[in-house]
């Protein structure tokens, strides 16, 4: 008998697991919208044009080598990372209280960042985490494992398939103090759901009334809008108003950079001195789970940032991903009206991101993967970026097939 015997099978997780069940589904019409990469009109994966570009540089450049990184990462990478999200006369950044390190993409940012939390705020804080109602899966499971206690908060209204601003005001202001609040920085995952501008500085306000330590998670910088300033409002106006933040950034979508787990932790606190101790202790959160990380996609996008050729050329091609994404929902839009589906569809134009967060229900969604082989997750969470100008009439008609 193996020693195994008692493990269980584990379920597949909900996410990846769609990716499975489209490869396997021999149904030439199948569709995948579960996966949260973006996809050409043709439905291929996309490598930017400066990320091909700063790879071929860095693989003719005589002076690179395949030695360790550092324990904190590329310095020039984690320089320009901050740069981009807390932007070029960032005060924090200006007065160095910034502390940043290099990690495996955002989810290896969030852990990194979330068993720093769990080890070093002040003893008084309770370990309790505020994550938004629905997030994306796996923050449960990554605060979960750095020992915090998990908590929600009112986050998305399905009536108006908008934000429940009463409810997650209400839910964040009877947070105890010292509670650490998940936000995500842009294009709500999984509802495409943002506060509005103003609605960014009540919960600033709120923030620091309560005390609540502000977590941002920025996967979909420039990906939103296709303005890399624009999409870093809510996390510039937290910085500015002098809040202690943490911020998981990611270039998995901005970068197209998903497989090269290029991201960045950044704590941002109130002085110099503060930052280079936590930047020391973010280095002992990393030396004994991977020691250090892994330097290729650091390098292309530190070159993509730091090249003005190249990082004109990525804002072209982001903002032509986040077009196009735009462009399909009005397609989306279009062809289900075409078919007088009951029911105010317009939060497909109104969402934003990558995805669209329909409101189907499991029975529905199940009925699309089985009868229509399109493949989502069964939260009604459709990618945009998986749809095309040919495929969305054939969504619309399976979509009016199960809400009929
Ligand atoms: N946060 C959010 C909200 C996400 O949607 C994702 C990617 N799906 C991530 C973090 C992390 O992605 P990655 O680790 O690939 O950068």
């Amino acid at each position: 008998d193996s020693m195994w015997e008692q493990v269980q099978q584990a379920p597949p997780d909900p996410i990846i697991g769609v990716t499975d069940g489209w490869r396997a589904d021999p149904d030439p019409r199948k569709l995948n919208l579960g996966v949260g990469a973006y996809r050409t009109e043709e439905g291929k994966p996309y490598v930017l044009k400066a990320v091909r570009e700063a790879e071929q540089q860095i693989l003719a450049d005589p002076a690179m080598n395949k030695e360790y990184l550092p324990i904190s990462g590329n310095a020039e990478f984690n320089r320009l990372a901050r740069t981009l999200a807390l932007g070029p006369n960032s005060p924090a950044i200006r007065e160095a209280r910034v502390a940043t390190v290099q990690a495996l993409s955002g989810t290896g940012s969030l852990r990194v960042g979330a068993e720093f939390l769990s080890t070093h705020l002040p003893a008084s804080f309770p370990r309790i985490v505020y994550l938004p109602n629905p997030t994306w899966g796996n923050h449960k499971s990554i605060f979960g494992k750095a020992g915090f206690q998990v908590r929600e908060y009112r986050y998305f209204d399905a009536a108006t398939r908008g934000l429940d601003f009463g409810g997650m005001t209400a839910d964040l202001t009877a947070a105890p103090p010292g509670s650490v609040v998940l936000l995500h920085a842009c294009a709500h995952n999984p509802t495409g759901v943002d506060p509005s501008r103003e609605q960014w500085r009540q919960l600033l306000e709120l923030t620091r009334r309560t005390r609540l330590v502000p977590f941002f998670d920025s996967a979909y910088q420039g990906f939103a809008s296709g303005d890399l300033d624009a999409d870093a409002a809510a996390v510039r106006l937290f910085a500015e108003a002098g809040l202690e933040l943490v911020l998981a950034q990611s270039f998995a979508k901005n970068m197209g950079l998903y497989g090269e787990r290029a991201g960045a932790l950044s704590v941002v606190t109130k002085s110099r001195e503060v930052a280079t101790r936590v930047e020391s202790q973010l280095k002992l959160v990393i030396r004994p789970m991977y020691s250090n990380p892994p330097m290729h996609g650091a390098a292309i996008a530190a070159r993509v940032m730091g090249d003005p050729k190249l990082n004109a050329m990525w804002q072209e091609e982001l903002r032509g991903m986040a077009k196009r994404i735009k462009a399909m929902r009005q397609v989306l839009y279009d062809q289900l009206r075409a078919r007088n589906i009951p029911g105010d569809w317009s939060f497909v134009l109104k969402q934003i991101g990558m995805f669209s967060f329909t409101g189907l229900s499991r029975s529905q969604c199940e009925m699309l993967v089985k009868k229509w082989h399109i493949h989502l997750t069964l939260d009604g969470r459709i990618s945009m970026a998986g749809l095309s100008a040919a495929t969305a009439p054939y969504l619309a008609e399976a979509i009016a097939d199960v809400v009929a």
